[in-house]
């Protein structure tokens, strides 16, 4: 359900890895009116709000207050009352040192509607991902959530540490790694065992996410040698010493190769999500936006005589969403294209034909033109129309080797591949990739453009299929690896397996 209007949300965004983030609150997120957010939430997790939402920055910068608890209260019931759907958005859970507790007491006192979303904590989260179960059946039966915030050297100090030190099962602290010398030296004065095994866990559960592991007395050290920072997680308790055993995030075949993709940008988010999974960093070099052209004349007279055509080929996903939706300005629907045969160059396109209603008849086993012609021998189209649904900048292979047997081809464009130019960061996070991806001849074109001719030093590069690989020949680029299945699963397949060989 949308965010209502008038209604507070505090929603929990978990730990920063995208993943980690309930389906409420991305529902929210997407509908809400207004959001503030603060400092730890998952990075592009805002690029889903709603494009007229007010985004109001909420957090403190460590040692930089924007804006204050009693403003941010304020800010959140005042909106809500003129009628707006507010969305407070926070890293972790909101009521795990999140202060959301005093945001709903706000709520509350001001007569205003609210909901809590739980998000994954990063007690937990970080823990998970660094290999370390809080709890566990022979090692910890309960487990506490300290913050190490306070200055333990403070008399009214309001931790106990008698009993902290006492606590039978792990100990989790947030906000700790400045105080940890302080934090250990109270535990173990307080009789904590100072051999007992510990971790701290720096930026869990995103790409570059660091651990250590110690022991209650030497945690500091090993936390000073590693240079570990907030934000991070500390633990104490024997559950921590099972990492060496469990410890599966860096083990991922990806763990710690930089990937640069270089998709449009619609289309590259998925690829990018499934290489990151596997524990890549992708930097995303968006160097070509899909531009629709479906407004154009020849469009509409396309999609106006579509039921006339005794086949139909579309040349990729975005070709068929595409269509479609030139098709539903006009009016029409999937029985436009009831009596022609459907051609899609591979399994991609057909998905996307499939989504609207229509399973293609012919789909090629090799996702390049050559092989729909050759898929095609079959289909009797000599003397009949034909159409080919396309980018404006594609080959001719198709189109050609149709008319040679005897079609009549009408040709258009449902849109253009045209140039983005990336943000100078991505620019230079590029050119230290360990793999750059190449999805198709244009992907190419650009990546050249958009990086002044430089392929980054020791990358290595994968391409997608035959084409690819000579178009990057032809510019001079060494290809390391061509995918045997021509599509982006086949190419992540063909770079993890490059992974594990090196
Ligand atoms: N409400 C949040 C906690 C906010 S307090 C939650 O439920 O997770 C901020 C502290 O959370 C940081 O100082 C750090 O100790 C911890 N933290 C947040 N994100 C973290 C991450 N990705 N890795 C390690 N610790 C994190």
């Amino acid at each position: 359900m949308k965010a209502r209007a008038g209604v507070v949300y505090l929603v929990g965004a978990g730990p920063g890895d995208p993943g980690l983030i309930t389906a409420r609150a991305l529902e929210l997120i997407a509908s809400a009116d207004a959001i503030l957010y603060d400092r730890l939430i998952p990075a592009g997790v805002l690029d889903g709000a709603h494009p007229e939402a007010d985004l109001v920055y909420a957090g403190k910068a460590p040692g930089n207050v924007t804006m204050t608890q009693d403003e941010i209260n304020t800010e959140l019931t005042e909106r809500a009352q003129r009628g707006q759907s507010v969305v407070r958005l926070k890293g972790g859970d909101p009521f795990v040192f999140g202060r959301g507790g005093e945001e709903a007491e706000a709520c509350a006192a001001a007569g205003v509607d609210f909901e809590v979303v739980p998000g994954v904590t990063a007690g937990v989260a970080a823990a998970a991902y660094a290999g370390i179960p809080v709890t566990h059946r022979d090692e910890a039966s309960a487990v506490a959530f300290v913050t190490g915030h306070e200055d333990p050297e403070k008399p009214e100090t309001a931790l106990d540490w008698d009993a902290l030190a006492r606590f039978p099962g792990t100990l989790v602290l947030y906000m700790g790694v400045k105080n940890l010398p302080e934090i250990a030296r109270r535990l173990i004065d307080a009789g904590r065992d100072p051999g007992e095994p510990a971790a701290a866990v720096e930026r869990g559960t995103l790409a570059g996410q660091r651990a250590a592991v110690a022991t209650l007395g030497t945690l500091a050290q090993e936390v000073e040698r590693q240079g570990l920072r907030p934000p991070s997680i500390l633990l104490f308790g024997r559950v921590a010493a099972r990492r060496e055993e469990i410890a599966w995030f860096e083990r991922r075949p990806l763990h710690g190769k930089r990937v640069v993709v270089t998709r449009a940008r619609a289309q590259a988010s998925g690829m990018a999500r499934t290489l990151e999974t596997l524990g890549a960093e992708v930097i995303e070099l968006p160097a070509i936006r899909i531009e629709p052209t479906i407004d154009s004349d020849e469009v509409r007279a396309a999609v106006e005589s579509l039921h006339s055509y005794a086949l139909v080929c579309v040349t990729s996903p975005n070709g068929a969403r595409l269509l479609f939706e030139a098709m539903d300005t006009q009016g029409r629907d999937a029985r436009a294209l009831s009596q022609a045969q459907v051609a899609a160059i591979g399994p991609g396109t057909a998905r996307a034909l499939r989504e609207h209603g229509v399973i293609a008849d012919v789909v090629p086993e090799r996702f390049v033109a050559e092989a729909l012609v050759e898929s095609l021998a079959e289909v009797p189209i000599e003397g009949k129309p034909v159409l080919v649904a396309r980018a404006a900048e594609a080959r001719d292979v198709l189109p050609d080797a149709l008319r040679e047997r005897g079609a009549e081809v009408d040709v258009v464009a449902l849109y253009e591949t045209v140039r983005e130019t990336p943000a100078v960061e991505e620019i230079e996070a590029a050119a230290g990739a360990d793999y750059v991806t190449f999805t198709s001849s244009s992907t190419v074109k650009n990546f050249l453009e958009v990086m002044g001719g430089r392929i980054p030093e020791g990358a290595r590069i994968v391409s997608i299929g035959p084409v690819t690989s000579a178009t990057a020949r032809e510019a001079g680029i060494e290809v390391t690896i061509e995918a045997g299945r021509h599509d982006p699963a086949g190419l992540i397949d063909a770079l993890v397996e490059d992974a594990g060989d090196q």
